[in-house]
């Protein structure tokens, strides 16, 4: 399939495409779209980014308006599961754009809002329901859903729903679905367990494998910035403010990492939000809706909040922390360099980290340029203890908390009581830190 006119979309759903502004079908359209429409199974490898969500939404809303909806209430006739409310959130928004001028109607159902006004929609009918398995689950256990009628069921980020541990949810969620139904499956990744969940799920799929995770390593620019933990914080404000970057990512380990980070930089005049799995909806979509809109200048995410988020032509990703899967990684750096655009992904990576580095290099098979920022390098001394420590099988962990307070109280004098940072909120602000702040 060369282009969306010889598509066999129908015209509705062309004018849409055409009024997104896409002129071609990404690789994954090219190959999905036709297989879908032909009723096939598919098993998809293609992270976010590729344009897969279009790849399923399209020939879906095709094949559900082949058929008229009948009198009364309308049944569910599509199921798609996604890991997270911000990607059933999006889903969802793709396929009320697609099929704007269809007669079909959709919904969202995910945790962390209320049941009521979901249940509410769903009591109206929808053709179409994207939905995270927990909140669904919820819903199935009151009587809020018949699965009975759907005809294709469709996985999105399949392997991060493993990783998050939904399979056994899944598992519940297929008995309720005919078994003469269309199954479309998305994963980044082909792993064991996502090879052994297709056997019971897809049938005689078409298999499409677009980009292997390295590819979009090999789109965004990227860049290592060896630095003391301690420190790591000032040289983010300062690249942001001497950069003027208007727009970044930032991503921590945790979710308090977050929201500390957050605080921090609001404390150096970035205006900033946080978005991790403890803040509400409402919040979340606040901050992104801020972060879109440019009043945010950095969003501060860990990875499970991260996931899904699109986000138009986002110049700066940057690691924090770096993740502890290396795969992790390349989904964050996914996140600038989207559809073709050329990004930058910066990492601080503390001597602590230089093992995670590694293992992240190893499955970019690919060694990423290191720079070093004049007044931020790590202490002299510290790295050789950290990389005996790294090549040590004993104490990787508790060793390097260790490290790195001592390491952090010896090069920013007395703050000891700060829980390792060391840095103050209000004095005892490291030379770094002024420079950047001002
Ligand atoms: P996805 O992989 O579904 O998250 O899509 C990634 C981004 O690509 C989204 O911002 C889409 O709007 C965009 N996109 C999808 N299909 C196309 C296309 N054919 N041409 C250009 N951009 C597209």
């Amino acid at each position: 399939m060369q282009d969306f006119e010889a598509s066999g979309l129908r015209a509705e759903l062309r004018r849409a495409v055409s009024s997104e502004g896409y002129a071609t079908p990404t690789p994954i359209q090219a190959q999905a779209i036709p297989a879908v429409l032909q009723g096939r199974d598919l098993m998809a490898a293609a992270q976010t980014g590729t344009g897969k969500t279009a790849a399923f939404t399209l020939p879906l809303l095709h094949n559900l308006s082949q058929q008229a909806p009948g009198k009364g209430k309308r049944a569910i006739r599509a199921l798609v599961l996604t890991p997270t409310r911000e990607l059933a959130a999006q889903v969802g928004k793709s396929v009320h754009t697609y099929g704007a001028n269809l007669p079909l109607r959709s919904t969202e159902i995910f945790g962390g809002v209320k049941m009521n006004p979901q249940i509410h929609k769903l009591r109206q009918g929808v053709d179409i329901l994207v939905a995270t398995p927990g909140r669904l689950l919820d819903h199935m256990r009151q009587g809020h859903i018949d699965l009975s009628q759907v005809e294709t069921l469709i996985l999105d980020e399949a392997d991060r729903m493993l990783d998050m541990g939904f399979i056994h949810d899944i598992r519940k969620v297929i008995k309720a679905v005919p078994d003469n139904r269309q199954t479309l499956m998305f994963s980044a990744t082909f792993s064991k367990e996502i090879r052994k969940l297709a056997e019971d799920l897809v049938h005689n799929p078409e298999r499409i494998e677009i980009a292997p995770e390295q590819t979009t390593a090999e789109r965004v620019e990227q860049v290592v910035h060896p630095v003391d933990q301690p420190n790591k914080r000032a040289l983010l404000s300062r690249l942001i403010g001497r950069g003027d970057w208007q727009q970044v990512l930032v991503f921590t380990r945790t979710k308090h990492g977050a929201n500390k980070l957050s605080q921090q930089l609001e404390e150096d005049g970035i205006t900033s939000a946080a978005i991790h799995g403890n803040k509400s909806q409402a919040q979340r979509t606040k901050a992104l809706s801020g972060f879109k809109g440019g009043k945010v200048r950095a969003l501060v995410a860990t990875d499970i909040a991260a996931r899904g988020l699109d986000i138009d032509q986002l110049p700066h990703v940057v690691n924090f922390d770096l993740p502890n899967v290396p795969e992790d990684y390349v989904h964050r750096i996914g996140r600038t360099g989207r559809a073709g655009q050329s990004g930058r992904a910066v990492s601080l990576v503390a001597p602590a980290e230089n093992r995670m580095l590694k293992d992240i290099e190893k499955v970019l098979k690919t060694q990423l340029p290191r720079e070093k920022v004049p007044g931020y390098e790590p202490a002299p001394g510290q790295k050789q203890s950290q990389d005996n420590r790294g090549g040590s099988k004993s104490g990787r962990n508790a060793g390097g908390k260790g490290n790195q307070r001592a390491s952090g109280n010896r090069r920013n004098g007395n703050n000891g009581n700060r829980g390792g940072n060391g840095q103050g909120r209000n004095g005892n602000r490291s030379p770094q830190r002024r420079r950047a702040t001002a």
